[in-house]
């Protein structure tokens, strides 16, 4: 069968300015237009919405919850001190995280703590996550916009007035005095044109497909798994022996957590790069778009090795994967100030900490991912990481703060992008009221307040 000859892509553009925005209608005129609604977006909107500011949401997907829910990763990692014999869970984050985690656990949707290597980690049912956000963003008087993509800033010289937001009805401007740019990926940041970082210069963690595996016999599963969601060594070479014998399974340290559904695990095993084996950029569609087959791809084998290996799982089959790859980095912010590597490695605690976190670094490259613990400990991410180098009236809450590599594979996960969302409303309360430039608030004035309202700092 002979195939057509497809053509070749040439690049993207990501620069907006010849768009006319001027032409474009208003379709509001708001406080704050938060953009995403991960968690981090979830959680700055609710927050700046209870102290009576008019609040937009936009989100591109029809649901909340970014990598968390739509990427399934599935779990609250970030909430629990780390020991070199962890005995029981000891509860770092409270704030927002807290709240949310409450809500999810009241409704089913949280499993109790699990054992992950030296610390703790609760797995969410990924439609209780979103139905919960829902909750609260009606509660707090949030108006959503799901299925809109902001697609450019509005700008007055360097100063954002608002987003320019498109949708199958068409293009459209939000104004706003205030803009948080919780896209994860710093969609709109990007767009000002200020600076943004790439991974390691270039080099990001790669992407990984998340599935559930149904039907699964739990009492033989956790007889023979035993209590730890990451696999022991044993696994570990059976996957290799099979990859030995030609199995498409390219990573052999897995992690596989019970989920608050009956005989459900929740499977963290994919590896995804191009099929010769190059890092994909994953904000490009095209290695996207391998990224996704190849995960689907992965995670049949990687079902077909449990199903055959692992006690328990000889019946089971696989319920869903995300609706989306996982994707652990891809640009984040310049900074006013940038978590450093040596932050995290040495702990560092200070004034203007508005996030604190004991989660190991977390680096997805190679065979195994590699995990730096940080025992008994913890740090805190300076206020100013949230606060882009250029530009004025936004802010970046989530994954996309400005930090280090390594510093960023500590810092990225959930139970800190809960709390980054809580600092950024609360800067922006301030910002609001006493018309202040975000680069001008005092970190430990944010610390205070998220203090008063429950975030332990
Ligand atoms: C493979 C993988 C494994 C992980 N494992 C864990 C784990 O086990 N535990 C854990 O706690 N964390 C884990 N994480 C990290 C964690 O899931 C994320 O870092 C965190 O959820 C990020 O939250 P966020 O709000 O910053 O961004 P996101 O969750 O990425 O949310 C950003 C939102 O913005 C929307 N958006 C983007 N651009 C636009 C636009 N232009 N217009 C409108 N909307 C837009 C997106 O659709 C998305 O909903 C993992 C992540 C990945 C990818």
């Amino acid at each position: 069968m002979s195939h057509t000859s497809q053509p070749e892509f040439a690049s993207w553009r990501l620069d907006t300015s010849d768009l006319d925005i001027a032409a474009l209608p208003v379709l509001c005129e708001v406080d704050v237009v938060v953009v995403g609604a991960g968690a981090a977006g979830v959680a700055a909107a609710t927050v700046a919405a209870e102290q009576g500011r008019s609040v937009l949401l936009v989100e591109k997907y029809g649901f909340a919850g970014g990598a968390a829910v739509a990427g399934m990763s599935g779990t609250i990692c970030g909430l629990y001190r780390s020991a070199p014999e962890p005995v029981a869970p000891e509860q770092l984050v409270y704030g927002f995280t807290e709240r949310f985690r409450k809500e999810l656990r009241s409704r089913g949707g949280l499993t109790a703590p699990q054992l992950y290597g030296k610390t703790f980690t609760d797995a969410h049912d990924p439609l209780v996550w979103r139905e919960t956000a829902d909750a609260l963003l009606e509660a707090a008087g949030v108006r959503v916009l799901f299925h809109a993509g902001v697609l450019a800033p509005v700008l007055d010289g360097e100063t954002l007035r608002g987003v320019v937001i498109e949708s199958n009805a068409g293009r459209s401007v939000v104004r706003a005095r205030r803009v948080i740019d919780a896209s994860g990926d710093a969609a709109v940041v990007a767009r000002t044109g200020a600076p943004t970082v790439f991974g390691d210069e270039g080099v990001i963690q790669n992407p990984t497909m998340f599935f559930r595996l149904g039907n699964v016999d739990m009492a033989a599963y956790e007889s023979f798994y035993g209590p730890d969601t990451i696999c022991a060594p044993e696994v570990s070479a059976a996957i290799e022996e099979a990859r030995d014998k030609g199995a498409d399974l390219p990573r052999s340290k897995i992690w596989m957590f019970r989920t608050p559904r009956p005989g459900e695990l929740l499977v963290n095993a994919t590896r995804l790069t191009g099929r010769d084996g190059r890092m994909l950029n994953v904000i490009d569609p095209e290695d996207f778009t391998e990224a996704e087959v190849y995960g689907r791809q992965q995670v049949r084998a990687y079902a077909d090795f449990l199903a055959r290996n692992v006690p328990g799982c000889a019946d089971s089959f696989v319920v869903d994967t995300g609706v989306e790859v996982g994707i652990r980095q891809t640009r984040s912010i310049l900074g006013v100030e940038t978590l450093r590597n040596d932050d995290v490695v040495e702990c560092r605690k200070r004034p203007d900490g508005v996030v604190r976190s004991a989660w190991p670094i977390e680096l997805h490259n190679g065979d195994r991912p590699k995990l730096q613990w940080l025992y008994d400990d913890y740090y805190e991410v300076p206020y100013h990481a949230l606060v882009p180098r250029a530009g004025e009236h936004v802010i970046a809450a989530g994954r996309c703060l400005s930090a280090e590599h390594e510093a960023l594979a500590s810092a990225r996960v959930t139970a800190q992008c809960f709390e980054y969302g809580h600092a950024a409303a609360v800067a922006t309360l301030i910002s609001l009221e006493e018309e202040a430039r975000y680069r001008d608030i005092r970190g430990s004035d944010v610390r205070e307040r998220m203090r008063a309202a429950g975030s332990a700092l």
